[in-house]
């Protein structure tokens, strides 16, 4: 139990330095938003460690280059993806789960949307569907449901990071 909440207490420290030093900047989605990928890497070569869920896991290409983060597997643990090469992802099809998300955010208490305002993909191209928002409303379930199943310590996660 004591274990568990150093780990949670170490994440939302973690959470709010990233927030502080401007890697994290989540603005609530309100109405509609257009999202096309400008390939400028700075999501894979930003210090967010990539959290690897089970299904994540049981890709062998990324568990070689995974570490390991607050006890969780992750990957660009260092900041640096190794799977971005000339501005592209080598395993764009089958990359990690946050990655499909990115930079949309789902928050499971108050099931609101939010992004990623540092995106420069954000406002570009066409607007998000409500098919592409269900399919990241799951890649975030399924995020957020590998890092813990104790409701009370994923409230405070969330809160560290939507709040
Ligand atoms: S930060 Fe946004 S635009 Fe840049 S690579 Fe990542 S998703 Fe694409
Ligand atoms: S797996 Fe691909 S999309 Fe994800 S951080 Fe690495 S290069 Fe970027």
């Amino acid at each position: 139990m004591e274990k568990t909440s150093k780990k949670v207490n170490k994440i939302i420290s973690e959470i709010r330095k990233l927030k502080r030093n401007g890697f994290l900047k989540l603005k609530p989605l309100q109405g509609e938003v257009r999202f096309k990928c400008q390939r400028c890497g700075k999501c894979c070569n930003s210090p967010l460690p990539i959290i690897l869920t089970k299904e994540d896991q049981k890709n062998t290409e990324v568990i070689k280059k995974s570490s390991t983060w607050y006890g969780f597997k992750v990957l660009k643990g260092n900041g640096k993806c190794p799977f971005f090469e000339k501005g592209r992802c080598k395993i764009h099809s089958k990359r990690p789960t946050v990655c499909k998300a990115y930079p949309f955010h789902y928050d499971p208490f108050t099931k609101k949307f939010y992004f990623d305002e540092n995106c420069p993909g954000i406002g570009h191209g066409k607007i998000v569907s409500q098919q592409k928002l269900r399919e990241i409303k799951n890649y975030r379930l399924s995020f957020w449901r590998s890092i813990t199943s104790d409701t009370k310590s994923l409230l405070k996660i969330c809160q560290a990071f939507f709040l």
